[in-house]
Parts: structure tokens; C-alpha cells; sequence
């Protein structure tokens, strides 16, 4: 995949291909958030779009967070409003579909959640919903059968868009169940706007047997977890790394069990956390909450799973069997039948075994 930046040279080689090589799950990745910066310069080239060169290197910060941005959730937020330029065909919104999943697959991830919004990438040309929605669907049963990987699909709500819009969202989501839509998500400018005008959407697409995963406690602190789990039901949470600010829902989530969707390198470039080092994901594991690691925007951000897993041994204070249980928990969280996420916490737990990570 094109987009990374190359491992930072502190990480040890040995580690990272051990790491590489593990059998991986992504709860977390925006398909908004994992285009190539190759592709998008074809698709720049096929449509007649306008870049400030060819060259990825001309147009990259437009796409990437890049060292002299600024570290704040709109400038984060800002990459996806420039990423939405090149949604411009159903070829395109195909093969970036296609791509995210076997850029998945090339760094070991055997089971991937992808969140992706049907409104961001109908936008720009006017598509239905249920056209985008379906070419996404299409292009991820595809890459399936070619790589070795089991993919399910979360429809992904803005919360800075209108409640209509997330309506119309859901029902597509409801419409697409037998087609690997296992949930909805809501996410968007946490810092600007809240949850609770979606109550009714997401009890809707409850009732409807869809999972919830909600975007919180990132941009906003503790009340938007409150919100996001007593307003929204949120089965887990994304980011939700401010939980520490309240002793209280520490409890309750570790009494509900309620997953936390961590995301590091996102977190550390919108400025949720200063640094690696000081990323709360240590303290949350000593917090007992179930906690696993995921990647977001990894185009965005520049990095794989394999990154990510690398950040939080060797920078954020976890140890190798942190890490193992970070797996696990993921095993454990998936959105899938009880039988099928047997199977796949089983397919974990022999790879982990094998491995000298104890
Ligand atoms: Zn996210």
C-alpha cells in the first residue's frame, strides 16, 4: 500500500515482522480513510480532476496528515472533505472499495470491520445512496473471494449531517443485511455536534437486528460517552479513550462490557492525545476495560495495523500479552453470529499460541 510511511527506524525489524505476521482484526477503518495515493492520482487523471501535480508528493497533504499540520480534529477532518473529490464514477468507488480490502488482507488482517459512509460517496456526483451502496458491497464481496480475508460492513453516520440523511442511511443498511451489513456507525464532528438527535435512528436500526458502534469520548469528553451508551446503545465504542475522565463510566463499561475501538495514530495526529507516549490505551488496559487496537484512517494517517500494534508496544507501555488480549478482545467484539465469532476467536487464539508472545 502506497500511503504508509515507512516504519520509524526505533521500531525494531524484528518486532514489526513479527507483528506483520500475526493474523490481524480491524474493528475500526473508514473505507473513506484507505485510498491509495496512486489511485487517487488516476482517478485525478481519468476524470480530469483538478490536483496541484501529478505527483502524489504535490498533492499528499491534502490527502495525509503531514508533519506541519496542525494537530486538531478539523484538520484531521478536513483530509476527508478533499477525499470526497474522487468518488467520481462507480469504477472509482469500485476500486478503492477493492483496494482498502487487500491492502487489509497484505498486512495480515483476517477480519476486517470497514465503516463506510454511503452519503460522503454520493455526494460529489449526486449517486443514490443505494447505488454507491451497492457498488461498495459489490467490490468487497470481490476481494474477498481473492484474498484471505472475511470482511463485514458497518453503514456509517455523520452526526453533522441531518437526522434525515442518517434515516435514509439506516434503512439502506437494514436492506443490505444478508449482504454482509452488520451495523451502523455514528461519526463525524464529535467536538461540534452531539449524538442524542440520532436516539431514534439507531433504536431503529437496533430493532431491526443491526449492531451500534459509536464514535465518542475522542473529540469530546466523558458526557459524549455517557450519551453514546445510555442515549445511542452503543454496543462499542470508537475511540473513546476520554472514559478515564469519569471513574464512573470506567465502571460501568467494564460492567457492561463494552468494547473500545482504539485508534492511536489518529488520536496522536487530532490531537486527542499529545504523543504516543502519553496515550491513555496503557492506562485503560490497567483500567480493566476491553480494549483493541484499530487503524481508522489508515491512508489518512499513514500507517497499517501492523503500525499501529508496533506504536503501542514499543511506545504506549504494553506488553506483548497486552497485546495478545488487545487480539482477543477484537475476537471477541466482532459483530458476527455467536458460531462464526467462535471460529475466529479460536483461529486467534492458535496463531497466538504459536507465537512467543506470553
Ligand atoms: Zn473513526
Amino acid at each position: 500500500m502506497d500511503y504508509r510511511h515507512s516504519h520509524p527506524d526505533h521500531h525494531s525489524r524484528a518486532l514489526t515482522r513479527l507483528l506483520h505476521s500475526l493474523p490481524k482484526i480491524d474493528l475500526h477503518r473508514h473505507l473513506e480513510g484507505s485510498l491509495r495515493l496512486s489511485t487517487m492520482a488516476a482517478i485525478a487523471g481519468d476524470c480530469g480532476l483538478e490536483l496541484p501535480g501529478a505527483q502524489v508528493e504535490q498533492f499528499r497533504h491534502l490527502v495525509q496528515v503531514v508533519p506541519e499540520d496542525r494537530r486538531h480534529a478539523d484538520v484531521f477532518m478536513s483530509k476527508f472533505g478533499t477525499l470526497r473529490e474522487f468518488y467520481r464514477s462507480p469504477e472509482a468507488i469500485e476500486r478503492v472499495a477493492y483496494e482498502a480490502v487487500a491492502d487489509a488482507a497484505a498486512d495480515n488482517v483476517v477480519y476486517l470491520e470497514l465503516l463506510f459512509t454511503p452519503a460522503a460517496l454520493a455526494r460529489k456526483m449526486g449517486f443514490a445512496l443505494e447505488d454507491v451502496t451497492a457498488w461498495v458491497i459489490g467490490a468487497v464481496e470481490r476481494a474477498q473471494a481473492d484474498f484471505d480475508i472475511d470482511v463485514r460492513l458497518l453503514v456509517t453516520i455523520n452526526r453533522h449531517e441531518s437526522v434525515e440523511l442518517g434515516e435514509q442511511q439506516v434503512e439502506i443498511a437494514i436492506a443490505n443485511r444478508e449482504r454482509g451489513v452488520v451495523g451502523v456507525n455514528l461519526a463525524g464532528a464529535e467536538n461540534h455536534y452531539s449524538g442524542a438527535p440520532f436516539a431514534d435512528v439507531f433504536r431503529r436500526a437496533r430493532a431491526a437486528g443491526l449492531h451500534t458502534a459509536i464514535h465518542a469520548g475522542e473529540w469530546a469528553g466523558a458526557e459524549s460517552i455517557a450519551e453514546a451508551l445510555d442515549v445511542l446503545g452503543a454496543e462499542r465504542l470508537g475511540h473513546g479513550v476520554r472514559v478515564l475522565e469519569s471513574d464512573r463510566l470506567v465502571a460501568e463499561a467494564r460492567a457492561r462490557g463494552i468494547t473500545f475501538e482504539v485508534c492511536p495514530t489518529s488520536n496522536v495526529q487530532s490531537g486527542v492525545a499529545p504523543s504516543y507516549g502519553a496515550h491513555p490505551l496503557g492506562a485503560m488496559v490497567r483500567a480493566g476495560l476491553r480494549t483493541t487496537i484499530n487503524t481508522d484512517a489508515p491512508s489518512v494517517s499513514g500507517i497499517d495495523l501492523t503500525d499501529e500494534y508496533a506504536h503501542a508496544v514499543e511506545e504506549m507501555g504494553l506488553s506483548l500479552a497486552d497485546l495478545k488480549q488487545c487480539l482477543l478482545n477484537a475476537a471477541h467484539a466482532a459483530f458476527l453470529p455467536d458460531a462464526e465469532r467462535a471460529a475466529l476467536v479460536a483461529r486467534i487464539r492458535a496463531a497466538l499460541s504459536d507465537l512467543p508472545l506470553s
